[in-house]
């Protein structure tokens, strides 16, 4: 088997979807290659040979090893403007080698197909050599046929992002490889999986398409009894890999799913994803394998949001090196000495989904959480030194402009508690919609869109949204100062680095 993760996504860290597989593969000794692709297709396209002449460019394309070897040393992130210009340039020289039809960055791939429009995939599928990255895959594909005649090729798809080149990877791979089985899963195949909307249009060109865990999916298939559910990943052959990181970033979930799982319109709970924990015995065990194996310089927990349960193992036993993950407020991080205890267990950062700053907006939305509380878990995870990146969401059904004002005036009044700061508009997910409750709108047309435009019940549209983040929130002082800090293109990816500083 070959496993494949398609350009493009932001390549900082091994891909967790295919380092979990290969566990799973390697578990029960099926042989298998993987090849993270998109790793490969930005270094080949930020090193190819510059066709445009401008000064800036010219510039850029001298530099380009010495910005990639800076993204990759700690040192960078004591200078906020050297990575800033290591990464705008490495974006510049990704734009200046692709055609003008497409918006390539580090982060990024756009062009005027839709990655949401199914008869556009299919486009890509049946058309593989218009893909901008189709000299560097199908020749690297190529030379893997050519050590292996794989039988099966999983491709895994995660970001909207990868959808036009996963397709285009498939197209090629029936077109050469016309008896090797297609599968491809990963979080984008789950989502559209699970859309009331879903039917498959890929029948015919994708032999397989796996909704939810990779493993159990290809264990049925492989027919293969699969002995245990919580699959522990292997990052042997990705860790070699040059990521663009100071160190190594292991990737690990404590958890698939959310414990809370209670937020209105929040996709997880639309899509009803199952919570599976990870028995904390295995997290332990999990993380000092993984430790002591890749020795990295970060633990990137994966988690929607990571449990109390988690957090105490963690205090109890440290895993050895600085980690950061998604939470939600919670009693326990109004408590000063638990926040002082998870920095000692190595926490630098945590994501935090506050979403409003008006307590009415988040007793509607069944977030669970207090305005006091979260003020308090703000200030005492600045007093133990662990950064926040703060997570904000406007134009929800249940906000009304007065509230969102609300939402401004607590996060001015917290900027120095805060590190980062993610703005979001609210979209609505298809499953919101299908109760009637609200006029919908399609916002592209695509038959795979996941989300719709929606008549705001109180007329606070996209439109207004915008404007006041421009207009209002973006120009408070404080907010100001804190969106300047944010790393362009890998924002949370990289921002932990920024907070050991
Ligand atoms: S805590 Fe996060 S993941 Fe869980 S239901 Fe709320 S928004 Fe969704």
């Amino acid at each position: 088997m070959l496993l494949l993760f398609p350009p493009a996504a932001k390549a900082c860290e091994p891909p967790a979807g295919i380092g979990y597989l290969t566990g799973f593969l390697n578990k029960y000794g099926i042989n298998h290659t993987i090849e993270d692709l998109n790793l490969a297709c930005l270094l080949a396209t930020i090193n190819a040979p510059v066709k445009c002449q401008d000064k800036w460019s010219q510039r850029a394309a001298k530099n380009r090893q010495n910005h990639l070897e800076s993204l990759r040393l700690s040192s960078t992130y004591t200078n906020f403007s050297r990575y800033e210009r290591a990464v705008n340039d490495i974006n510049r020289l990704l734009q200046i080698n692709s055609p003008d039809h497409v918006n390539l960055t580090l982060a990024n791939y756009e062009e005027q197909l839709s990655p949401t429009n199914s008869k556009d995939l299919l486009h890509c599928f049946h058309h593989p050599e218009k893909n901008i990255f189709y000299d560097i895959f199908s020749k690297r594909i190529d030379q893997l046929f050519e050590k292996d005649n794989f039988s099966h090729v999983g491709i895994s798809l995660n970001y909207l992002s990868q959808a036009l080149c996963a397709f285009s990877i498939a197209g090629y791979i029936r077109r050469n490889y016309s008896k090797t089985k297609i599968i491809m899963g990963g979080g984008l195949i789950t989502s559209w999986m699970r859309s009331p909307a879903w039917t498959n249009k890929f029948d015919g060109c994708i032999d397989h398409l796996i909704a939810g865990s990779g493993e159990a999916g290809l264990a049925e298939l492989l027919q293969t009894e699969r002995k245990e559910n919580s699959p522990i990943p292997d990052y042997t052959v990705l860790s070699d890999l040059a990521y663009l990181s100071p160190g190594f970033i292991l990737p690990y979930s404590c958890s698939f799913g959310c414990y809370w799982n209670k937020c209105a319109f929040c996709p997880e709970k639309a899509e009803k994803t199952p919570y599976l924990p990870v028995s904390q015995t295995q997290i332990r065990r999990d993380l000092a394998n993984l430790v002591a194996r890749h020795k990295p310089v970060l633990i990137h927990f994966l988690d929607n949001t990571l449990s109390i349960a988690t957090m105490k193992t963690l205090i109890r036993h440290p895993p050895g090196t600085s980690w950061y993950a998604f939470t939600r407020v919670s009693k326990q991080l109004t408590d000063p000495d638990f926040c002082m205890a998870l920095r000692q267990s190595g926490c630098i950062m945590l994501k935090l989904g506050i979403e409003s700053g008006s307590q009415d907006v988040l007793d509607k939305m069944h977030k669970g959480t207090k305005i006091e509380d979260i003020s308090t878990t703000l200030k005492n995870l600045a007093q133990a030194g662990i950064g926040t990146y703060v997570y904000l969401l406007f134009g929800t059904p249940e906000e009304e402009y007065h509230q969102a004002k609300q939402t401004l005036v607590f996060t001015s009044a917290h900027a120095e508690y805060i590190n980062f700061l993610n703005l979001a508009i609210f979209n609505m997910p298809l499953s919101g919609c299908s109760n009637g409750e609200y006029e919908s709108i399609p916002f592209d047309g695509g038959d795979l869109s996941l989300y719709r435009d929606f008549v705001h019940p109180a007329g606070w549209d996209r439109k207004h949204v915008r404007q006041f983040l421009t207009k209002e929130f973006r120009q408070d002082k404080a907010i100001k100062e804190i969106i300047k800090k944010d790393p362009p293109t890998f924002t949370s990816n990289h921002a932990a680095f920024f907070c050991r500083q």
